[in-house]
């Protein structure tokens, strides 16, 4: 391999662009019209100027352009990144079918795992342990009563084509399964262009634990250990750690062992990430695989010295792993905190403007990921996560003290972000103790933080959505749960590609 087209932006972008050139591979960047002076081009090789083209999608979903472009600059593979077009199985395919190297896994793996109901559908062919639920897609609220008298409350309805904690409702009352039927699919329809949804029981205060896969295509899987996300509002991470406080070397044994069955079951090459729920009775069910790198991967970076992004490439390239399980050791501790350009203290609402400050202290335990620079401007055409802090140090405490100091000399001018929340979660008991689940922010710190979206507000805004969606422009149509629904996340498994 010589030369990757990268088909993503922001850091992600950047972290690819740097590991190619490390292994002495070129790149490609891609100028949009709205973002032509993205910190991202200045770290590919060779800018390929797509702002003058107007277009009804922003080119990183636009399949056939993207083809065209890594024909056109002699890009023999196309890295995705994470979102857009990453768990794409169309684009996969269509990279194929054109002789370009997709780097990521097959398009039937992708196929298979990204939509959860045949996720669910294989892992329960495979005794894998997973939560009661439908068996499929439910299509009526007639069918949603049937899935419930049968599971019992509380349940959740969610997306099977669903990413990034969206169309997500929980239900714990009977009276509320209709309107949360509707609210659920819609919103599914709106983000994902899929309406389907499915039903799981809802198991109260679990841990979300996740296992870092690594596969080639001569069958080898190996495993990085876990992260543990329970830090979360909405379903969405806010913060991730490396190793889990709550898995010990038995658990670690069994949830890797099942991780890696269920990525052999769909053939499973490149990198991606196995999720669990874990009780506190240390039961764990597997949730979903995300058939791609993932925004949290540098922990496990930092905690095995592997790079996954030279890894993935490598297993792209018809390579093996070099390396086997013996040979991975987990050493220390690594804390990622997603800085995005929100509001705290006023319901984590997105902030926006120019950054005119940006200072991060350096040294060997900290990384930092980030696609902005002084004088960018942060918009709400894309996502709200502008910089990824990486925290490593020899056990949790110490990293997750050395993560506060890190905080305190950060300073971000311009817009407000999420800073003030992890200065608060990193000094609470419970975090310290690790005593958290994925209720902890909403139950215990959103006290210290006001909370503008209700149910309520999501409920008009569904009345008014054909409203919104007449009279918005095509830059403003990301309207979701009182927060702009980045370009990245629509079509993002998209039903339109269906084959
Ligand atoms: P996404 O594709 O949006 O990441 P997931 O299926 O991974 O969706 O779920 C996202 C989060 O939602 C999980 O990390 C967890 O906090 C919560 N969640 C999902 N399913 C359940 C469930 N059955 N019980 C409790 N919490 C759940
Ligand atoms: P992961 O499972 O890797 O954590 P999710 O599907 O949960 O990924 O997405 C998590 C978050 O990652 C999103 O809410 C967003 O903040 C960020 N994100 C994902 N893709 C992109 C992208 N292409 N550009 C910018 N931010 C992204
Ligand atoms: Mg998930």
């Amino acid at each position: 391999m010589k030369k990757i087209l990268i088909a993503n932006r922001g850091e992600i972008a950047i972290r690819i662009a740097k590991t190619a050139k490390k292994m002495g591979i070129k790149t490609v960047g891609i100028k949009g019209n709205i973002e032509p002076t993205a910190l991202y081009l200045s770290y590919v090789d060779e800018i390929y100027d797509n702002s003058e083209k107007v277009t009804s999608i922003p080119v990183f979903l636009d399949v056939d352009r993207l083809i065209e472009i890594a024909k056109e600059t002699g890009a023999e593979a196309i890295h995705p990144g994470y979102g857009f077009l990453s768990e794409n199985p169309y684009f996969a395919q269509k990279c194929a079918n054109q002789n370009i190297i997709f780097i990521g896994p097959s398009p039937d793996a992708i196929y298979k795992m990204g939509n959860k109901t045949i996720a669910r559908r294989i892992a329960h062919q495979n005794n894998i342990p997973m939560v009661d639920g439908s068996k499929g897609a439910v299509g009526s609220v007639e069918e949603a009563n049937r899935v419930v008298s049968r599971i019992g409350l509380p349940i959740i309805i969610k997306a099977a084509s669903g990413g990034g904690g969206r169309g997500m409702r929980i239900v714990r009352d009977l009276q509320d399964l209709e309107k949360s039927f509707q609210i659920a699919s819609n919103e599914a329809l709106k983000a994902f262009n899929d309406p389907t949804v499915f039903i799981e029981k809802y198991i109260e205060n679990p841990k979300h634990i996740e296992f870092q896969i690594l596969g080639d295509t001569f069958g080898n899987i190996v495993h990085l250990g876990e992260r543990e996300c329970s830090i979360q509002r909405k379903n969405q991470k806010l913060l991730e750690e490396a190793p889990s406080s709550a898995v010990d070397n038995e658990l670690r044994e069994k949830m890797s062992a099942v991780a890696i069955q269920i990525a052999k079951a769909v053939n499973y090459y490149s990198v991606g990430t196995v999720e669990f729920l874990l009780d506190s009775n240390k039961n764990f069910y597997f949730m979903e695989m995300n058939t791609r790198i993932q925004v949290e991967h540098p922990v496990t970076e930092a905690i095995t010295g592997i790079n996954l992004i030279e890894q993935q490439i490598n297993v792209a390239d018809g390579k093996a792993i070099p390396f086997k399980q013996e040979d991975i050791t987990l050493k220390g501790a690594a804390i990622e905190c997603r800085i995005n350009s929100e509001d705290v203290q006023n319901g984590f609402i997105p902030s926006t403007g120019r950054i005119e400050n940006l200072v991060f202290p350096t040294d060997e335990n900290i990384r930092v990921d980030s696609g902005i620079k002084e004088g960018s401007t942060i918009s709400t055409g894309f996502d709200s996560m502008i910089a990824k802090l990486i925290v490593k140090g020899p056990t949790r405490d110490e990293t997750i003290k050395k993560c506060l100091e890190v905080l305190d000399e950060v300073c971000i001018t311009g817009v407000k972000t999420t800073i003030p929340f992890f200065k608060v979660l990193l000094n609470n008991e419970n975090f310290l103790s690790g005593n958290f689940t994925t209720s902890f922010v909403e139950k215990d710190l959103d006290k210290y933080f006001l909370s503008s979206e209700t149910d309520e507000t999501i409920a008009a805004w569904l009345a008014t959505k054909s409203f919104y969606e007449e009279n918005l422009s095509d830059n403003d149509v990301n309207f979701d749960q009182g927060k702009e629904l980045s370009p990245w996340l629509q079509n993002r498994r998209s039903k339109q590609f269906d084959f």
